[in-house]
């Protein structure tokens, strides 16, 4: 397997072997591609001087499946449309959306082939007809998400809540690639100092924390508030955050080196969900009287501890399920203790320049776990699906 530089590669740098052929490697007429040819892979020599700009890099996934299926290769870079913005990204963050789009999800279809990527930073390149927000060259982080800009909750300011409402490297190609073209008012300017690598950690997870936190639970200061799974994008975003609207925090986590990182971004107190019944220490933290609001985006696993933690008049919200999707209560314990129960996904465009303006303003930080250079797309979803994983895990595109 020598030769073969011009195979489209996977993200580990191995070539395809399995499968049906790519068209165009003349050399190679036998080497194969796994799941069958994709429709826009084109054959080229990824070791080989490149034209300017004709053709650019990005992390693909043509069928679902696992970190094998993520393919590094080579496709024409994208010309913005009017109202449209190109970015020459520099830096990517991943998301358990990309999971899901690299895994699948029974009973929903994404539309394959599809660039990864819903976060990233860069430099703005090119600008479509009619652009006049940005300029070449300025550094910005880029929102993840769109509605249709002209429907009723659009012009409500509520666009995530728009029927068309997409995200990148959901509904339309990402960020894992070099370029990414994305209508104008996506682009916001980043803070002076600010590395690329913050400027692409933030914008999901902390659009998705700061919505949960100040539209869905309305969170107040002086409420207690639980935020599970501290390791996780959100959670890391959310702690900091409830700290600053005045909430007292606490915070749960799978071991004691996450608990700790935990109480380093502001939770008062964390509870090591392995060692103790997380429902009864926080009983104990609280008092026994319980607490005001819970951000479970974990789902079935700590839903009933949850319920009965919550105060007369107590709100949880959810944004996932990485843990199961089913939920049961008794429905005595919502309507006697008054409970609200509130679903949450991303957030407006106007709240992310609430964000942008805390961390404008220094008072909210991104975290980051780890970086990979875009060549090694494959191992940074092995991270995020590990463990040990706290903050967001970044790729580098230099
Ligand atoms: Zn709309």
């Amino acid at each position: 397997m020598e030769d073969d530089a011009r195979v489209l590669r996977n993200a580990r740098g191995i070539p395809a072997s399995v499968g049906s052929r790519v068209r165009g490697l003349s050399r190679h007429a036998t080497r194969t591609y796994p799941g069958g040819a994709p429709r826009d892979a084109v054959a080229v020599d990824l070791l080989a001087p490149r034209p300017q700009n004709a053709v650019m890099r990005a992390a693909v996934v043509h069928e679902h499946g696992s970190f094998d299926q993520i393919l590094l290769e080579e496709r024409p870079t994208p010309e913005p449309g009017p109202g449209e913005v190109r970015v020459r990204v520099r830096a990517a963050a991943l998301n358990h959306l990309d999971t899901w789009v690299r895994r699948g999800v029974p009973g929903h279809t994404f539309p394959l082939p599809l660039v990864l990527g819903c976060d990233g930073a860069g430099e703005v390149d090119a600008l479509g007809a009619g652009v006049t927000n940005v300029k070449p060259g300025e550094r910005v982080s880029i929102a993840p998400g769109f509605g249709c800009g002209t429907c009723e909750v659009c012009a409500a300011g509520q666009d995530q809540l728009c029927r068309k409402y997409g995200i990148f490297g959901e509904t339309r190609d990402g960020t894992n690639a070099e370029y990414v073209c994305v209508p104008s008012r996506n682009v916001l300017p980043m803070p002076a100092g600010q590395t690329f690598e913050e400027a692409a950690a933030w914008p999901l997870t902390y659009l998705t924390a700061w919505h949960m936190l100040t539209r869905r639970l309305e969170l107040r200061p002086g409420e207690t508030i639980l935020i599970h799974a501290a390791g996780s994008g959100v959670s890391a975003a959310a702690i900091p955050m409830a700290k600053l609207l005045g909430a007292h925090v606490i915070a749960t986590a799978g071991s004691d080196e996450k608990c700790k990182k935990a109480v380093d971004l502001g939770a008062a107190a964390a509870v090591n969900y392995e060692k103790v019944d997380f429902a009864a220490e926080v009983r104990t933290l609280t008092k026994k009287r319980g607490v005001d609001c819970v951000v479970n985006h974990v789902g079935a696993k700590t839903f009933d501890g949850d319920m009965k933690l919550l105060v007369k008049g107590g709100r949880l919200v959810t944004c996932g399920a990485t843990a199961g999707f089913e939920m049961k209560t008794d429905f005595r314990l919502v309507f006697f203790k008054g409970l609200s129960i509130l679903g949450s996904t991303m957030g407006s465009l106007g709240e992310l320049h609430e964000v942008s303006r805390l961390l404008h303003a220094g008072k909210l930080r991104p975290v980051i776990d780890s970086a990979f250079p875009l060549a090694r797309v494959a191992d940074a979803h092995r991270r995020i699906a590990d463990r040990a994983v706290f903050g967001k895990v970044v790729l580098t595109i230099p």
